[in-house]
């Protein structure tokens, strides 16, 4: 007989976003006259940039034509786009990543949903409280996380290690020894990051207890202090114990495009098996490569004029995190993020939850951003808003707060 996936069954509704559009829904239906500002959803706003638009109708062009069409995509991707992030992104800041280390994706979601098919389901994850949720979501799918406790909100076989403006925003390491390590830095939602040194004890620290950290970089770009690393592999020994994924989306205006990849060293090893042919096979088997307009796309990306743009989409979006930052920090907030990421991540005012927070923002300034408490438990009691708007909604978003939370 037929049976469907039950760990599926065990999955708490997806509350967060469709309970945000809900209530926006029924705001805007009972005030028609009042213009609704989000800084919520972790979305672009800004358009693909000249070099990049170029590249891709270049592509399209050799599409057209019998002698340029390109069909199948090499499965792990192009080389001259695995080559070109391969130096831009790693060799030229002096970490060992070779081409063929790197694979190719349509994006940083699928990587990081995926990666965990190649490990066992005994293998017990580790996650930050509170946490991008489709580390979670996919090991729970796949049966990894016990079941879930609606009281408590977490999983029964899930390692949480809440990180709170108590410890810095730097989780400390679990007492139960853990598996697979997910680590998302800069990190959202708090927008905070590590210093080297501190990213080196948890290098340090999956060596030791023979885990791998699953380094979820898609916000690198945004990294503006110097003591802050770029990729894990800064580190000594990461080779051997981690896997970095990254994504096209946050520092180029890929959401809608859709190009990632993953770094698999060779080095790494579980049992003696390298997990470069277990995710060389998975990829293989299961991704039928980015298209080679995207692909092209992004080796636009790695050019000197690419980088220049971006660089501008990055300061762009950075200087929407200053005013959101300065201007809630004017008013009393406690204010994190917003120097190395574009998450503000705000501790909620006279003790109000998340969703009190969210409604009262909601009714007196019509700004839209998103509770805390949806990305974990350690969550409550914050409030994540995001620099991806344009700087004419940031600036009016922050005038209406400052109006009414004077
Ligand atoms: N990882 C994190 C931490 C994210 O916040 C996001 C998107 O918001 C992603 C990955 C997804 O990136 P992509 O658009 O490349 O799938």
């Amino acid at each position: 007989m037929v049976k469907v996936n039950e760990n599926y069954l065990k999955l708490p509704g997806s509350y967060l976003f469709s309970t945000i559009a809900k209530k926006v829904a029924a705001f805007t239906e009972a005030n028609p006259d009042k213009e609704v500002i989000r800084l919520g959803i972790g979305d672009v706003t800004q358009p693909l940039t000249p070099t990049i638009l170029e590249a891709m109708h270049k592509a399209v062009d050799e599409m057209g034509k019998a002698e340029t069409f390109h069909g199948y995509a090499p499965d792990l991707g192009y080389a001259f786009l695995r080559e070109a992030i391969a130096k831009t992104d790693y060799q030229k800041r002096g970490c060992k990543v070779e081409a063929d280390e790197i694979f190719v994706s349509d994006g940083a979601k699928s990587d990081s949903g995926n990666i965990q098919e190649i490990f066992d389901l005994s293998c017990r994850i580790a996650v930050t409280d509170p946490v991008y949720p489709v580390y979670v979501d996919s090991n729970a799918m796949a049966g990894r996380c016990g079941d879930y406790d609606q009281k408590q909100e977490k999983w029964t076989n899930v390692i949480y290690m809440p990180a709170t403006a108590e410890n810095g925003f730097v989780p400390e390491f679990p007492k139960e020894t853990p598996d697979l390590i997910y680590l998302c830095l800069p990190n959202n939602p708090t927008g905070t990051t590590l210093t080297k040194t501190q990213l080196q004890t948890w290098v340090d620290y999956a060596a030791k207890v023979g885990a791998v950290i699953l380094y979820d970089g898609a916000y690198e770009a945004y990294i503006s202090e110097e003591d802050v690393p770029h990729s894990i592999y800064e580190c000594e020994g990461a080779r051997e114990c981690a896997i970095e994924l990254k994504s096209f989306s946050k520092n180029a205006g890929f959401t809608g495009v859709r190009l990632g990849y993953a770094v698999v060293p060779k080095d790494l090893k579980v049992n003696g098996t390298p997990l470069h042919s277990l995710w060389a096979r998975r990829h293989g088997t299961k991704f039928n490569g980015a298209p080679y307009i995207i692909q092209r796309a992004g080796e636009a990306v790695y050019t000197d004029a690419g980088q220049q743009e971006i660089r501008g989409l990055v300061s762009y979006y950075m200087e929407n995190a200053r005013v959101i930052r300065e201007g809630l920090t004017s008013l009393g907030f406690e204010v994190y993020g917003g120097v190395n990421a574009p998450y503000i991540w705000l501790k909620t005012p006279n003790n109000l939850t998340s969703w009190e927070f969210f409604d009262d923002l909601l009714s007196r300034a019509n700004v839209v951003g998103t509770p805390g408490s949806g990305f974990g438990p350690a969550g409550e009691g914050y409030f994540r808003l995001t620099a991806f708007g344009t700087h004419e909604n940031t600036a009016k978003a922050l005038e209406r707060i400052k109006e009414n939370y004077k």
